[in-house]
């Protein structure tokens, strides 16, 4: 599943590709990926004659700013986009086809059929599902650790669990938590609650240095995720804990062990990551 460093630089893509074109008329050819509104041939009928003034995200979603509308897409499990020419053949899986005036084409392809489209007027979708349900952006300049430390208060439940609630905190996917709580030092059972100031401290400046450090990189997930200009994600060969049972961890040499955690696999080193009393 793309995280947020790679819907990030999907968007950054988007930005490149897309920003200042203006769709001449739009195809789908799968009417559920198309959430709002009902009827596929309203939203192809909305979009027609728009310019896509620019792509934002909030969490793991895509924020496409048009004249007066704006798209919030989903990629969920295998969803991508990619900028052709009308001319290029229209490959499998192809569900939703954005024509452009200049003969380029705006494809969003999702062989699992998961992602979503919801069209609305510009800030409505903010106060709106699937919007107006999310936590904090940690990338954002005003994502401190009082504010992270606030979201978190009082919850009895693991952390993992916790990190993994878009409802605290958005974006933070499942081998960013890993990482994160690698990097923090924190056990990912330990309950919430029972973080001291200098945990949530160490996590709040892992979860930032570990998604900042990834956007830098391209982002990318462990499937073969492919981003809007077809190039492979390298953060892979970055990882220090997802994916490594058994590996010695990087800093103690211990083994490191996986085991479930919130339904999710989970990897830690079981000396830099014990439980604090
Ligand atoms: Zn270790």
């Amino acid at each position: 599943m793309p995280e947020l460093p790679e819907v990030e630089t999907v968007k950054r893509t988007l930005n490149q590709l897309v920003k200042g074109k203006e769709i001449d008329h739009v195809t789908v050819n799968l009417a559920r990926i198309i959430q709002r509104p009902d009827d596929i041939d309203q939203f192809a009928f909305m979009l027609a004659g728009q310019t896509i003034q620019g792509v934002e995200r909030r969490g793991k979603f895509l924020r496409i700013l048009l004249d007066d509308l704006v798209l919030v897409s989903h990629l969920r499990m295998e969803g991508r986009y990619g900028v052709y020419d009308s001319s290029e053949p229209v490959e499998k899986h192809t569900h939703v086809i954005f024509h452009f005036k200049d003969g380029t084409e705006l494809r969003y392809k999702d062989v699992r059929q998961f992602g979503t489209m919801h069209l609305f007027q510009p800030g409505e979708e903010l106060n709106m599902p699937p919007l107006s349900k999310l936590g904090l952006e940690p990338l954002d300049a005003d994502f401190t650790v009082e504010k992270f430390q606030a979201a978190l208060a009082g919850k009895t439940t693991k952390i993992k669990a916790v990190l993994l609630n878009q409802a605290y905190v958005v974006g933070i996917g499942n081998i960013y938590v890993d990482e994160s709580l690698f990097r923090a030092g924190i056990h990912p059972e330990q309950l919430t609650n029972t973080l001291t100031d200098e945990q949530f401290q160490a996590l709040h400046q892992a979860v930032v240095a570990t998604l900042s450090e990834s956007v830098e990189v391209g982002g990318s997930s462990i499937k073969s995720y492919v981003n809007g200009q077809g190039e492979m994600g390298m953060f892979q060969h970055q990882l220090k804990i997802y994916g490594r049972q058994n590996q010695p961890c990087q800093s103690c040499g211990t083994l490191i062990e996986k085991s479930v955690v919130g339904g999710r696999g989970t990897h830690f080193c079981p000396v830099c990551q014990s439980i604090k009393p």
